[in-house]
């Protein structure tokens, strides 16, 4: 369960990032933040995934106070997220394996399970063949797959996604959300933040709205509003 009470985030710069954000995602739901630029959406993941602390209010994961949360400490909470970028932040000096690999070695897994746990993660997101290469070879679409991959080879219980399809076309975009379906139905749960409406809606999944770091809705959209 993740739950924001009253969540306030004022930058140094006196940006009010989130005003007075409450919100509870159970554990195993698939939502979605959405909002336009400058919304929140990026912030309020940073909250959560302690890149960033509030303001005021109180944020709890899984039984957890993040505001009690020390430094020290965030590296071992982060290993309970798997976290998807935008741009994926791959490393392009060495191969799909290793890049897939690289959370793994930090948590100091065995050279076989990290083989194992990689190549079950590139099954996972339909990449088994490509292990050896070099990510740069990739299509956009494949190397957020590898993004993916890397974000869930340590089987985290809650997966983020920061605009994981704002460099995608339309049809690759929705095989990226579909992937996230996936790991949802197998029990992880998902927070994907995006700003394309459409695609948001036709996912038929809860909905958070952020408007100038303020939650204005928060629902499944009826059936009716949405584009088909
Ligand atoms: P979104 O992800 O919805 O585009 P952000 O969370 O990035 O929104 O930004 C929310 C607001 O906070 C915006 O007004 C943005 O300019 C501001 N902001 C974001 N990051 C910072 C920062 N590091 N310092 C100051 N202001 C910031
Ligand atoms: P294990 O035998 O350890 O369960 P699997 O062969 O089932 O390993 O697959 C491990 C892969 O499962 C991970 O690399 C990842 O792709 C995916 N995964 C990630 N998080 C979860 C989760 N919470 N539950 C199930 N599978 C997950």
């Amino acid at each position: 369960m993740i739950t924001f009470d009253n969540v306030n985030k004022r930058y140094a710069s006196g940006q009010d990032a989130l005003v007075r954000v409450s919100l509870e995602i159970p554990s195993g739901d698939m939502v979605f933040l959405t909002g336009h630029s400058g919304a929140g959406k990026s912030t309020l993941l940073r909250l959560l995934t302690a890149i960033e602390r509030p303001t005021k209010g109180s944020i709890l994961v899984a039984g957890q106070n993040l505001n009690r949360l020390r430094n020290g400490q965030v590296p071992y909470y982060r290993r309970n997220l798997g976290i998807v970028f935008q741009n994926h932040q791959l490393l392009f000096d060495r191969s799909v394996y290793d890049n897939i690999a690289l959370p793994l070695s930090v948590a100091g897994c065995n050279k076989r399970e990290v083989g194992r746990r990689v190549r079950a993660a590139l099954d996972k997101v339909g990449l088994l063949n490509k292990e050896k290469q070099n990510p740069i070879m990739l299509s956009g679409g494949e190397q957020q797959r590898v993004g993916i991959a890397r974000a869930v080879v340590n089987k985290p219980a809650i997966l983020v996604a920061d605009e994981p399809t704002g460099n995608l076309d339309p049809k690759l975009s929705q095989e990226i959300m579909e992937l996230f379906t996936d790991f949802n139905a197998v029990g992880v749960t998902v927070l994907v933040a995006s700003h394309d409406l459409e695609l948001v809606a036709r996912m038929r999944r809860r909905v958070l709205t952020l408007q100038s770091g303020q939650l204005i809705y928060d629902g499944v959209p009826s059936r009716e509003v949405l584009p088909s």
